[in-house]
Order: C-alpha cells, then structure tokens, then sequence
C-alpha cells in the first residue's frame, strides 16, 4: 500500500486555548528534528491535525519515529485522492486498505465524514458504496457497527479525498519546549533518563548536565551519556549536552574530607555547579533520577542536606518508584540496555564503603570550609563543553566524535 501521508492527531494541547498555537508551531518544529533522516518528507502543522506528507519516504520507520514524539494523541497512515475523486477510486483504495488488514473472522465498519458539501455523494452514499463494495471483494468480511475490528475512516476534505483504517495511540504528554526549561542532572544510569523522559513527557525542554572524571572515568561512559540523550532526542529532537570536569573537585575532596562525609559532599558541590548553570542558562528547576531511599544519597536526611545549596526546585520524578518499575520504563523507551553497559561513573568511584545515610548539616559545611571552593567551583565552570545532540548521532561507535576531529 502506497502511503501520502501520516496524519497527526493532537494531544492535551487541545485543551489550551489560548496557547493552542504556540503548542502546534513547538510540535511541528520538534517532529522536524525527530524526522531529521527523512530527507523529503513534508511537514504541516495546521489548526486541527498535522500532516506529515511522505512523498518517497518509507511509512514504517517514519511511524516508528512518531509514535514517539510528546504531544501527539493519535495517528494514521492515510492515502489521499482528489477532491473529485470517483466513488470507484476510493472503493478500490479502501479495498486495498483493508485487504492489508484484513485477517478471516475480521469485522470492519466505514465512516465518512463529508466537509466537502459539493461531493456528489453524502455520507451514506459512500458509507453503503463502499461497505457494500468490500463485502462483496473480501468474502468472510463482516460489518459490525458497534465494535468493529477495522474502521475504514474516509474524509471527504476540499481539498482531497482521505482514507485510512488504522489509528495508532501516539506518546500522549505535552510538546518538549511547552513546559518551560530546566536541567537535567544525567549521570549514565538507569534512573536518570528515565526521569528526563518523564519531565519531557510534561513538556519540559531539558538541557543535559554530566559530570566526568576523567582519566577515572573512560571516553566510553562520556560517550554513553551522549548516546542516552540521543535516545530521548527521540521524544522532542535536539537536546544540549553539557559536560562538566569534576576530576580536580573530587581528588581535592578525597583529601580534605573525612570518607563517611565523601559522598554528600560531592553531592552538595554537583548540585552547586548544576545550579549555576541552571540559572546561567534561563532554565527554572533542576531534575535529577533520584528516588527515596535507593541508595545511602537518597534517604530523606541526606536530600536535605544535599538540597541545601540551591533554592531553585529539585524536581524529582522518580521520587516514589522501585527500581523494577523504573527499570520497566527503561525498557520501554530503550534506554535500558545502554544504562547497563559497565562504564563507571564518576560517583561511584569516589564513593566510600560506608556514606553517611544521615549526614549532619553542620559537619557538612564545616568540612567543605576545608576547600577552597569559589576556586574550585569556578574552574569546573570555567571547562564545560556543551553540544548539540541529534536524534541519530551515534558516539559510543565513535563516529560523532571522529566526526568531530576531522573538522
Ligand atoms: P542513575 O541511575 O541516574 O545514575 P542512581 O540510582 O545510580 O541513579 P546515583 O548514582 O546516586 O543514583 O545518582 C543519583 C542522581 O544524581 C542521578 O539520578 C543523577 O540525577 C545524578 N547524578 C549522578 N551521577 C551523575 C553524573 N555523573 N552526572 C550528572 N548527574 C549525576
Ligand atoms: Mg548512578
């Protein structure tokens, strides 16, 4: 079946009012960074749906691609006649719809919907036309008109004839870049890109924060957080990737602070430096994967003296999941499998065999007195690099980055 068009059904942002347009110029730039290796595809972002005109471009792999951009409720792969396309041509096109449907035992209905008011046929014209047409084409094709297994949806448009028979739920959730910006704090985890899933789910344009240690941490785990924002490109198109050195930060905390203390204070000095750069770059919140009681960082205790540094809002998305359902959701957006490829961060290097679940706020700030860390702090700020990630990069293969040297 050859395919013109994927037809987009908006989602939660029908119900803005006001903000309608802006939330359908946003979807429609966010589709063109996901569908960026479709060369010749057309997109049209218009009041009511969104066409996504293929021209030559598979259907398959492009719908694979939308299913998964936020703010899209439902979509259909569609054929477009003429306005004045015969009731014979639009017969033999719902043929070949269904027919690829179509399995024996298989109920179908047709609903027309007729804009077009100068179309020679209402809508129970080529209702009966061509239900009458398939059950007399497809034997062992039935018609129920209450819970059929295929609608055959024709819309009688001025500006062409549109059939399709089949709508495929889309991500749901709100357009990336409709709900404000903040930061992500991306280690290369499993829970971190599922909490920037789900606060790009709301809308939220997220800037990607990683902290490497090298030589401590390899090329490879740099590479593998670049690659896990890639995989969430996927949901809304390109995200900035921030890399911050924490290398001299934690060699000078090693020496200054008593272990027990280590980790909180790393912590503290990590959310500093994604503050600031939060704050530098006009976003409002900090995200980060962290979800109550997991690990000794994450008790009730320690996010209060962690949290203490900033009064921007940590959000955290996983606050209250286990890691099985976290690891669920992994799964499903595919990032799972790279989340568990064994390159260390830098956290779990400098981490202690015993931190503290239940860190004293005064002890804290006494040993951080021992750093000098304006100067520290400066300098991390003073070596980050930031790029651009796309939908399709690949780093951990190496060809960004090689890509890059031979610029
Ligand atoms: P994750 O799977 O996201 O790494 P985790 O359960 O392993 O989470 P931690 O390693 O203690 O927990 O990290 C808690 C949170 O701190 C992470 O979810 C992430 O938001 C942030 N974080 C940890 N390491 C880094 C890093 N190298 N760069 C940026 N953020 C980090
Ligand atoms: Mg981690």
């Amino acid at each position: 079946m050859k395919y013109s068009e994927i037809m987009v059904r908006y989602g939660e942002l029908s119900t803005k009012g006001k903000n309608r347009r802006d939330f359908i110029r946003q979807l429609g730039k966010n589709t063109h960074l996901v569908l960026r290796s479709f060369p010749t595809l057309e997109i049209q972002p218009r009041r009511d749906r969104m066409h996504i005109i293929l021209h030559d471009e598979p259907v398959k792999p492009v719908m694979q691609a939308v299913s998964k951009i936020f703010g899209i409720e439902t979509f259909s792969p569609v054929v477009k006649l003429t306005a004045n396309a015969s009731l014979a041509q639009i017969q033999q096109t719902a043929l070949e719809l269904v027919q690829a449907e179509f399995k024996p035992g298989k109920t179908f209905k047709v609903a027309t919907i007729r804009q077009n008011k100068k179309y020679p046929l209402n809508t129970y014209g080529v209702d009966d036309g061509v239900g009458g047409y398939l059950t007399d084409q497809i034997s062992g094709l039935k018609v129920d008109l209450h819970d059929p297994d295929i609608t055959v949806r024709i819309e009688i448009r001025l500006n062409g004839v549109y059939l399709s028979c089949q709508t495929i739920a889309g991500a749901l959730g709100l357009p990336v870049g409709t709900g404000g910006r903040g930061t992500m704090m991306m280690s290369g985890g499993i829970d971190s890109p599922v909490a920037a899933y789900m606060a790009m789910k709301r809308g939220v344009k997220i800037d990607m924060i990683h902290f490497y240690s090298p030589p401590y941490t390899s090329p490879q785990a740099l590479a593998k957080a670049k690659d896990l924002t890639v995989k969430l490109a996927e949901f809304g198109g390109t995200i900035d990737f921030i890399q911050v050195p924490f290398t001299k930060i934690q060699e000078e905390v090693k020496k200054a602070v008593p272990a027990g203390y280590l980790m909180t204070i790393q912590r503290r000095l990590m959310l500093k430096l994604a503050a600031a750069i939060t704050i530098d770059r006009h976003c409002n919140a900090v995200f980060t994967g962290e979800s109550l009681g997991q690990v000794a960082s994450q008790t009730i205790e320690s996010m209060r003296v962690i949290n203490e540094v900033t009064n921007l809002p940590v959000l955290r998305p996983l606050l209250s999941l286990d890691k099985t359902e976290i690891i669920k959701i992994a799964r499903t957006i595919d990032t799972y499998d790279l989340s568990i490829l064994p390159f260390e961060d830098c956290c779990t290097i400098f981490t202690p065999p015993a931190p503290k679940t239940k860190p004293d706020l005064t002890k804290t700030l006494e040993y951080e007195q021992r750093l000098d860390l304006d100067g520290l702090l400066s300098e991390a700020l003073a070596g980050i690099e930031i790029k651009k990630i796309n939908v399709g990069d690949d780093y951990l293969n190496g060809e960004q980055d090689v890509f890059a040297e031979l610029l």
